[in-house]
Parts: structure tokens; sequence; C-alpha cells
């Protein structure tokens, strides 16, 4: 575990890519030792270039998975993740493209179904905040942009793929712990964190009977390029919840693993707190 505690004050608003990152984030702790949990398995990651996402498809990677992954334009990210992927011996399918939009939404599901001939797990990943201290600052424009990258494309995604998911399949989602106690300065974004909840808790028992299991995972604060393209001050970054530091991807993804795995194969509905402590309502 990285016991980083404070981040240096770099320059704000990177545009949210990895590379640009001091410290550079933790992906997979050296130790991590796959033991095939995910062999043969494909995935589709949403936001599969850098943060929770990257390393949630390099621990798939090392389980044994094939990884699909979509991303907005972080190329240079993407090529990185893809490298990872394949230094564990597994393959990688860079999609890249808005996933505010459907048409594009299905075609990505199509073509990691076309390219692997399979579809086991989709992750649902991807997210822009843009923290406000008003209400007022709130425009009409920044909510519907939130609302349509936070929350509808995971009806779009998991639409396409669900005629691919068979018994033993799983979708997990990724919420927040601002869903659970709220955001002050992200108000529109902590409610679309909330709605992946709902639609996380309605779509399992939609599938239950189906034997597909759809989970979630809210982590706390996570060193990332989302936080450092979006924060202001980043040296307090994490210290307010019961650890006194923010959390590092590769102390999130290995939920997912359990989550998209058989291990966790009579859970459904649910969602892990990976926030250093902070207790919320399950
Ligand atoms: P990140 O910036 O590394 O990942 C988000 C990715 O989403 C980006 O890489 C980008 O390619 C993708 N994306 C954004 N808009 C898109 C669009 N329109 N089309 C296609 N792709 C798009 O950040 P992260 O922190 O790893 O975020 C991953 C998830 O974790 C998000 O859902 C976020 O809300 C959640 N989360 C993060 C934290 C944290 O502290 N980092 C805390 C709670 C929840
Ligand atoms: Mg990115």
């Amino acid at each position: 575990m990285k016991k980083t505690k404070t981040f240096p004050e770099q320059k704000q608003n990177l545009p949210g890519n990895e590379h640009l990152m001091k410290p550079q984030p933790e992906i997979i702790r050296e130790n991590y030792t796959g033991s095939g949990k995910l062999q043969g398995k494909t995935a589709f990651i949403t936001g599969g270039d850098s943060g929770i996402g990257r390393s949630v498809a390099v621990h798939f990677a090392r389980e044994g998975a094939n990884i699909a992954i979509v991303y907005l334009k972080e190329d240079k990210d993407a090529l990185k993740t893809k490298e990872m992927i394949e230094k564990e011996g597994q393959e990688c399918l860079l999609i890249s493209g808005d996933l505010k939009d459907e048409k594009f939404c299905k075609e990505a599901i199509k073509k990691c179904h076309t390219h692997f001939k399979k579809l086991n797990i989709v992750v649902n990943n991807a997210a822009v905040q843009f923290p406000k201290k008003e209400l007022e600052k709130v425009t009409t424009e920044q909510l519907h942009k939130t609302f349509e990258t936070n929350i509808y494309p995971y009806f779009y995604i998991t639409k396409a793929a669900l005629p691919f998911l068979k018994s033993g399949d799983a979708i997990i989602n990724t919420s927040s712990v601002t869903a659970y106690r709220g955001s002050e300065h992200l108000l529109d974004y902590s409610s679309t964190k909330g709605a992946i909840v709902t639609f996380t808790r309605s779509l399992s028992s939609m599938l239950a009977k189906k034997q597909i299991r759809v989970n979630g995972v809210a982590p706390g604060p996570i060193w990332t390029p989302l936080i450092v393209a979006t924060f202001d001050k980043l040296s307090d970054f994490g210290k307010d919840n019961p650890m006194e530091r923010a959390g590092q991807p590769s102390e999130v993804a290995p939920a997912y693993v359990f989550l998209a795995c058989e291990d966790s194969s009579y859970i459904t509905g649910q969602f892990i707190h990976i926030n250093g402590g902070e207790l919320v309502g399950s």
C-alpha cells in the first residue's frame, strides 16, 4: 500500500491525463498475484484508459480476462493501459468515442463482441465532475453534461450488452461515497451517483432470474486524473476520512475482481464501500 498522505499543489486543471500526474497513481500492487479468477472471460470497461478503470482493466487481465476499454480521447493513456494488459499476456481492444452518444455505445459493444466473440463482464465507470460551490453556478449546460455522461450511458451500454450476457456474467457500476453522504460542491455529480445506486438495485432485481449479477463499488477519495483535473486544492485530498489519506486505484480494483468472478456468486444489488473508513449506509 502506498503511504501517500499529501499531494503537491501541481498545476491545476490538467486535461485529465494520467501520464501528467505527480505522483503517479499505483495501478496494481507488485505483489498482486492472479489466480485465473477471470480466465477466458471478456470484460468491457468504460473509462478504462486511466484511474480506477485502468486499474480494473489491469487486475482483470492479471486474472486472465481479455479487455475492451472505452475512453473519450486520451489516446496516450489508453495506449499505456493496452501495453499494461498485454504485459499480463492478455488482449486489449481500444475504443475511443463519446458515451453520451447512444449510437456509439451500441457500436462499441458490438465491436467488443465481434472482436472477442463473447462478453461476460460490463464495468460502467466513465464519469465527469465540475465542482461548484453554489447552485447558481451549476449551469443548465453543466447539468446536462453531467447527467448525460454519468448515468445515461449506463442505460445505453447495458441495453446494448444484455443480448450477449449469460448466466454467471456480471455488471459492475461505479458510484461514489458522495451518493451516500451528499457533497456540497458536487450537487449534480453526486445526484448522478445516487442514480447509479438505484439503477444498480433495480437492474439487479430485473436480471436476477437470468443469474446475471449487478453490483457496484462506491469509492471515496482516490488518486486519479479526475481529481487532479477538477479540484483546486490537492494537498488535503482524502485527509478528512478516518484513515486520513486518499486511496490508490490499486486499493479499489480488487473489489471489481471479486464482484466480477464466481466468488461473489450469491451477491447482487450490493455496493462495496472503499473510502478509508467513512461509515455510510449500505
Ligand atoms: P478518470 O478520469 O481516470 O476516469 C474517467 C474516464 O471517463 C476518463 O478517463 C474518460 O476517458 C472517461 N470519460 C469521461 N467522459 C466520457 C465520455 N463522454 N465518453 C467516453 N468516456 C468518457 O477518473 P476516475 O477517478 O478513475 O473515475 C472513474 C470512476 O470512479 C468515475 O465514475 C468516478 O465518478 C468514480 N469515482 C472516483 C472517485 C475518485 O476520488 N477518483 C471517487 C468516487 C467515485
Ligand atoms: Mg482518462
